[in-house]
């Protein structure tokens, strides 16, 4: 862990990118690069200018190759092809990396773990602290449990959003099926209408609200007979996982090459339940 890392951060111009900006001079950490697309209109701009905290004197660059020497880690949210060619420069240059982008194919999933062997790589589908924290809740009552609940999972989103349930959604049941030692390709049920018959206890139901400016809320319920408890998070803007982004990158700094998640990150591992 470096106590002031020199951290680049990739699609600076994005809406996580932007927010990311914000997020490393808020730890007080330092902004060593920030780049786009080479063929970006921000290329050339100031990244806090662009982020809303005032210049910074750091250009936003076309060119990762270009600024990688100045960087320990490299913060990544921008788009999976972009995310494939980053890993091998960061690879080659052996600096670190947290990468944020999200619907890798096979293929890049491989890249990531080729530049895992080689470089430390932290990987996570969701960066939120309170996500993470509620996960591990949720491993928590799965245990204690057993199978003497019924689990449900409902969660709601902006009306922008097109899949459902949210990957967090799934993440979380999965955390518990695992837990449960249940396959949740085989105990989901997706909503429910008509004539459902019963309800069976080792399935795992989903609900989806979608509308409006929500940002993203989760609440799983285990319920039982004469008592219910409910594991809620509420995001209210990115900052939650930008920061989280930060954190970790403050934490692969120094590591050894390695595939890590927010887990190692926040040190789960270490705490016995
Ligand atoms: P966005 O489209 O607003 O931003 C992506 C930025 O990357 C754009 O500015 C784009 O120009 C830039 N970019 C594309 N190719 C590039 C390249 N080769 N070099 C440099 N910059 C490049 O998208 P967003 O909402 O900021 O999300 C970005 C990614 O992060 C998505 O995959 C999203 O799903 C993911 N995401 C992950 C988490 C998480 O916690 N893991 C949270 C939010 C978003």
């Amino acid at each position: 862990m470096s106590a002031t890392p020199r951290i680049g951060v990739l699609g600076a111009g994005g809406r996580m990118g932007r927010i990311l900006v914000q997020a490393v001079q808020q730890a007080g950490y330092q902004l060593a690069a920030a780049v786009e697309r080479p063929e970006s209109s921000l290329v050339g701009a100031d990244a806090g200018e662009l982020a809303g905290i005032g210049t910074l004197g750091v250009k936003v660059s076309g060119q990762l190759a270009d600024v990688l020497n100045d960087c320990e880690v490299i913060i990544d949210f921008t788009a999976p092809a972009a995310t494939e060619q980053h890993l091998k420069l960061c690879r080659e240059a052996g600096v670190a990396m947290v990468i944020g982008t999200t619907g890798m194919n096979d293929e890049q999933k491989a890249v990531l773990e080729e530049s895992a062997s080689q470089t430390p790589v932290v990987y996570a589908a969701n960066y939120s602290v309170g996500v993470n924290v509620s996960i591990k809740l949720l491993e928590l009552a799965a245990k204690v449990f057993g199978n003497t609940v019924d689990i449900e999972v409902i969660e709601a989103h902006h009306r922008h959003k097109v899949d459902a349930p949210s990957g967090t959604a799934l993440m979380m049941g999965e955390a518990i099926a695992d837990t449960l030692g249940r396959n949740l390709k085989e105990v989901a049920v997706y909503g429910r209408e008509g004539h459902t018959g019963p309800r069976e206890r080792q399935t795992i139901g989903f609900e989806t609200i979608r509308g409006g400016d929500i940002v993203g809320e989760h609440t799983v319920m285990f319920i039982g007979e004469g008592e219910r408890v409910e594991v809620t998070h509420k995001a209210t803007n990115r900052m939650n996982f930008a920061a989280g982004a930060v954190r970790a990158a403050a934490w692969v700094v120094g590591r050894e090459a390695g595939k890590y998640d927010m887990k190692d990150v926040l040190g789960f591992n270490n705490i016995q339940m």
